[in-house]
């Protein structure tokens, strides 16, 4: 039996992609092997690989003059290896929203000097600083936000003004749950296991004039976008199966309906659960309802004994991982498109359930 796993990654897949993996497990379409026993240099792959750029591309409407690479690392690798390709001035300014822009702030501190010119901080990170008019340092190399945030459930609604430096983001945990303007970008990037595909892949949709040879000295081959531009993500053996499964998320999203459809279908799932929240004695959001994420929902009772007995609870009836991150305490369910409003649904019972029950 398949439960409601809120876990906020690696997280649910469509079944129907689960499903047709399986399908394709032993043979896939006529090849006599699986997509993990092929060569990434066959006919075969090179189709799957340039499929899963193409749909990619439609989704988002990527214009020409980005590129689209298929790396490996995780969106960690992507936190040195962002000041290593981008940091000509060896300056860069960090809006800290949470742990992962706070880890990705610390990494560039490496290369050069990282600037935090905003931050949530002060309130736990239940916000999104206004990012109007910050000071963004003159010779910024780029402007670097956590779009969305995980583990606090935050997102920035608004893109910050960076004044003309181009603006880096990491979507680990938004990537394709709502159109975006790619145009807007230097760099998005997201490790694929919140919302595209399995672990170790990680997607970097990149502006041409910011894949150059000038990266920082000592930068490994394998960290250079240029490297893996050059060779159409195929410079080394890439994580063919991950890549083979986020192409199958892609059609999947294409058939129902694309990205305007996924930020309906979001925002009346989320709502679903927000409504309750906002409506529970007993149950509270933690996050400032103007900043709250369509992804990522943490809530609390107040009480860390009333917290454990309902995840424990909820556990015992088929609604997992909805523990909340340890450095917030109380619950979170992370709702990504491959959550059915039925797993909402069937959780907000379940609380409406327990609060009846512990009130
Ligand atoms: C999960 C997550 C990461 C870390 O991803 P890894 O692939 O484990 O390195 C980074 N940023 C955000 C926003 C995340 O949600």
């Amino acid at each position: 039996m398949r439960v409601y796993n809120f876990s906020a990654g690696p997280a649910m897949l469509p079944e129907e992609v689960l499903r047709e993996a399986a399908d394709e497990m032993l043979d896939y379409r006529g090849t006599g092997m699986s997509v993990m026993e092929m060569s990434h240099r066959s006919k075969a792959y090179a189709e799957i690989i340039e499929t899963a750029e193409a749909d990619l591309r439609s989704l988002l409407g990527i214009p020409d003059n980005y590129r689209v690479l298929f790396l490996q690392g995780g969106a960690s690798q992507q936190f040195a290896m962002i000041p290593m390709n981008l940091m000509k001035n060896r300056v860069a300014d960090y809006i800290i929203t949470g742990q992962w822009a706070k880890k990705a702030h610390a990494e560039a501190k490496l290369y050069g000097e990282a600037n935090a010119i905003a931050s949530s901080a002060d309130k736990t990170f239940s916000y999104i600083p206004d990012c109007s008019d910050l000071p963004i340092s003159a010779n910024a190399d780029y402007v670097y936000i956590c779009e969305n945030n995980t583990i606090y459930g935050t997102k920035f609604h608004e893109l910050p003004n960076t004044k003309g430096k181009p603006l880096v983001a990491d979507v680990s945990s938004c990537f394709l749950s709502e159109p975006m303007d790619v145009t807007r970008y230097g760099v998005v990037y997201g490790g694929v296991q919140k919302n595209i595909g399995p672990a170790g892949v990680v997607i970097v949709i990149i502006r041409d004039d910011l894949v150059t040879e000038d990266v920082l000295p000592g930068t490994p081959t394998m960290l250079r976008y240029k490297i893996h531009a050059d060779n159409g993500s195929l410079y080394n053996t890439p994580p063919a199966y991950g890549i083979y499964i986020c192409g199958k998320v892609f059609k999947w999203l294409k058939a129902r309906g694309g990205l305007p459809a996924m930020k309906e279908y979001n925002e009346k799932k989320a709502a679903i659960l927000y409504d309750y929240l906002d409506a529970s004695k007993l149950f509270r959001g933690t996050v400032e309802k103007k900043d709250r994420s369509l992804m990522n929902v943490p809530f609390v009772t107040g009480s860390d004994e009333l917290d454990a007995k309902f995840v424990r609870e909820a556990t015992a009836a088929g609604l997992v991982n909805l523990k909340g991150h340890r450095t917030v305490g109380g619950m979170r369910a992370s709702i990504y498109n491959a959550m059915p409003t039925e797993g909402v649904c069937e959780l907000v019972r379940f609380m409406e359930k327990f609060e009846a029950e512990n009130a």
